[in-house]
């Protein structure tokens, strides 16, 4: 179903579905999946709530939670590994970076796996804000390019999220507030495979 507002985040940018529910006239239904279709947000339900219906929905906060503290966390370990000479990624996940072409090494991993432990004890601010989409400039970077060409081209503001001068770029996810929510590495691993293609496995 299709609500006039709502808080459920649509499945997208490398995040997954809300899950919850929506209750209408006293029954609870189970929201199991939203996405994002042309203009709207469709909520799939267990059940049908009729239409005009007054809805209360209530968002699973810890699933959420957990995949935004996973997500800024990817967001900080990109930005430090790209600022210690990475090369560009071109794939990530909440558990996983891959950058090619790259140098990266054993003692560069050491490096960023400490700064990123500095930056969430300093508890730096995840600042939101939006910016002109024709005075961004992300450099030679194909990935970001490839995204931006996505874009349709009557979105003139991108939602960009700066985690102080560490990670900064455009993205409609959600996060959480200050890097101190994200907590300490619990691991981080290198992995080279061919082709100069450098995995980073984080766990968080
Ligand atoms: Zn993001």
């Amino acid at each position: 179903m299709v609500l006039d507002r709502t808080a459920f985040y649509p499945e997208g940018g490398g995040q997954p579905t809300d899950r919850g529910t929506l209750e209408a006239d006293g029954e609870k239904h189970s929201v199991v999946k939203v996405m994002t279709r042309g203009p709207q947000i469709f909520h799939y339900l267990d059940g049908d709530i009729p239409q005009g219906a007054e809805v209360h929905g209530v968002i699973d906060w810890e699933r959420r939670y957990g995949y935004m503290r996973l997500h800024s966390g990817e967001h900080l370990l990109t930005g430090l590994f790209e600022a210690a000479g990475s090369g560009p990624k071109v794939f990530s996940s909440f558990t996983q970076l891959d950058f090619k072409p790259s140098p990266l090494d054993q003692e560069t991993l050491e490096d960023v796996r400490r700064r990123f432990d500095e930056v969430v004890d300093m508890d730096v601010p995840v600042r939101i804000y939006y910016a002109d989409r024709d005075r961004l400039d992300v450099g030679d970077d194909e990935r970001k390019q490839s995204f931006l060409e996505k874009i349709p081209a009557e979105v003139e503001r991108l939602r960009m999220v700066e985690i102080g001068d560490h990670a900064h770029t455009f993205c409609m996810g959600t996060h959480v507030k200050r890097t101190g929510e994200i907590g300490r590495l619990k691991s981080l691993r290198l992995e080279p495979k061919k082709k100069r293609r450098k995995i980073v496995y984080f766990e968080l």
